[in-house]
């Protein structure tokens, strides 16, 4: 069999972005997928993404089927839904696609640049030969058949199932495991509204610890009266059922009243910093295999694409100085890790004191505007926690007995800047990685 200089696994966000990448730049590029051709894209998602990313990707805006909404921002609700904090801005414009419609784009895109598709193609595990992945083993879905599919460098865009990274040895020096509690899982409907949703340029996000532990719901809506609605929770030790609670806490409120179903379905996201490692001798890996996903909103479309991009350039150029070892592949690393990668990990830090407070204290911290609205978007865009905290907000935390609330959130908030500082230092060479990952290790370990 013939070998490419590319293999992709997985056809989503960020595999079609590699695939198209690479094979833009003239190297023979494999993209295989478990569905079948037509059913690429089919995903289940909130749909929403930033317009940055399409900026930041030189990606044209989606446009006709594929545009469900143009979105001006982001309502976020407390618990009480005594306080609505409206973020819009600049780096809140967005839209809201057909999932489906701007998969298939995707994928059009990058057979268009020259990649080669396998669909209905189930990769089963990575060849590794002479400390370095030489390809991977699949079987067709079609006949049954299993066959070596050879190539200099696979990219594991597999989502969730991360077939290739979880098959690695170690002395490839990628972390093959994700802890559960770092994911969130979600179920999300597709629902037609008897009538179409208030401010339908907004989508709106609910805090409710109790209804979704660990997560949060949604609804954003879509083109006339339909909307995505769905629910994530962490998936901590007895976590509840999220399609069950969307049921029993959401879908029976009177907006919903008479709407009709029109898809229902659950999935995974990895809401953590990124894999302390993208690459390896002959490997990459990229989007939720790799944990590239913003740990708070749990968005990865974004910083899936990005990733793809960055890994396709670096390839690029690696292949045309040798093998693909993990020093030529290692600027990967670099690039993710102190742009996006550093915002994720600040961000994670984030995302952990959140899920360990009570409804009071997101009652409280919103009424109060312990970040302010302005200052959320600079988060959220740039990883920045900044902290909003005045001596009349003291006074009234103190008399609410709640002062410790303060004081943990600026250990929070410094812990999170720390963060960002270490991974913008991310090693230049893997010679440096063990003293960066004990680093690293210190940090999350407390
Ligand atoms: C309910 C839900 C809501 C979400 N909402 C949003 C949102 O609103 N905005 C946002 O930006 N992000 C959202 N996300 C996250 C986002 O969908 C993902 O982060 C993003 O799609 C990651 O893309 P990916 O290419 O890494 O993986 P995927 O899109 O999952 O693609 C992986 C591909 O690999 C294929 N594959 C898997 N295993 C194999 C195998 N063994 N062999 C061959 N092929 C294989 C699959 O068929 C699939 O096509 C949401 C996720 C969920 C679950």
């Amino acid at each position: 069999m013939e070998r490419f200089d590319v293999i992709v696994v997985g056809a989503g966000t960020a595999g079609c972005m590699a695939a198209k990448t690479t094979a833009k730049s003239g190297l023979s590029v494999c993209l295989i997928d478990y569905k079948d051709a037509k059913s690429i894209g089919d995903k289940v998602c909130g749909d929403a993404i930033g317009r940055h990313h399409f900026d930041n990707l030189g990606l044209a805006y989606p446009r006709g089927d594929e545009l469900e909404r143009t979105i001006a921002g982001i309502e976020v609700y407390s618990p009480d839904m005594e306080t609505v904090f409206r973020l819009t801005g600049e780096g809140l414009y967005g839209f809201i696609v057909n999932r489906y419609a701007f998969g298939q784009r995707l994928l059009k895109e990058a057979m268009d640049a020259g990649a080669i598709l396998f669909d209905s193609t189930q990769v089963l595990e990575p060849i590794v030969e002479g400390g370095f992945v030489r390809g991977v083993v699949a079987r067709d879905r079609r006949t049954g058949e299993r066959r070596r599919i050879p190539g200099i460098v696979t990219i594991d865009a597999s989502g969730c199932s991360a077939i290739i990274r979880k098959k690695l040895p170690p002395e490839m020096g990628i972390e093959t495991t994700v802890d559960k509690k770092d994911e969130v899982i979600c179920y999300r409907e597709i629902r037609a509204l008897e009538n179409e949703i208030e401010n339908p340029e907004y989508c709106k996000i609910y805090l409710d610890l109790n209804i979704a532990p660990g997560g949060y719901y949604w609804i954003f809506p879509k083109r006339g009266n339909r909307v995505n609605v769905g629910l994530g929770v962490a998936a901590v030790e007895g976590f509840p059922n999220p399609k069950d609670q969307l049921y029993k806490f959401v879908l029976n409120r009177h907006l919903f009243k008479d709407s009709t179903l029109i898809h229902g379905g659950g999935g995974i996201v990895p809401t953590r910093r990124p894999l302390d490692s993208l690459v390896g001798n002959g490997v990459v890996i990229i989007g939720d295999a790799a944990c590239n996903v913003n740990p708070i909103h749990g968005g990865g479309i974004g910083p899936s694409m990005t990733a793809g991009k960055i890994s396709g350039e670096v390839i690029s150029e690696a292949l045309e100085n040798g093998e693909p070892s993990v020093e030529r592949l290692w600027p990967i690393n670099v690039r993710y890790m102190r742009s996006y990668g550093a915002k994720q990990a600040g961000l994670d830090v984030f995302r952990i004191f959140l899920q360990n407070l009570s409804n009071e204290d997101l009652n409280y911290g919103m009424k109060y505007r312990i970040i302010k609205e302005e200052d959320v978007l600079k988060t959220g865009l740039e990883g920045d926690v900044r902290l909003n905290i005045t001596d009349a907000t003291r006074r009234i935390f103190m008399g609410l007995g709640r002062i410790s609330f303060l004081r943990k959130l600026y250990r929070m908030a410094r812990k999170s800047r720390a963060v960002r500082r270490v991974y913008r230092e991310y090693p230049q060479s893997p010679e440096e990685m063990p003293e960066w990952r004990m680093k690293v290790k210190a940090i999350w370990e407390k």
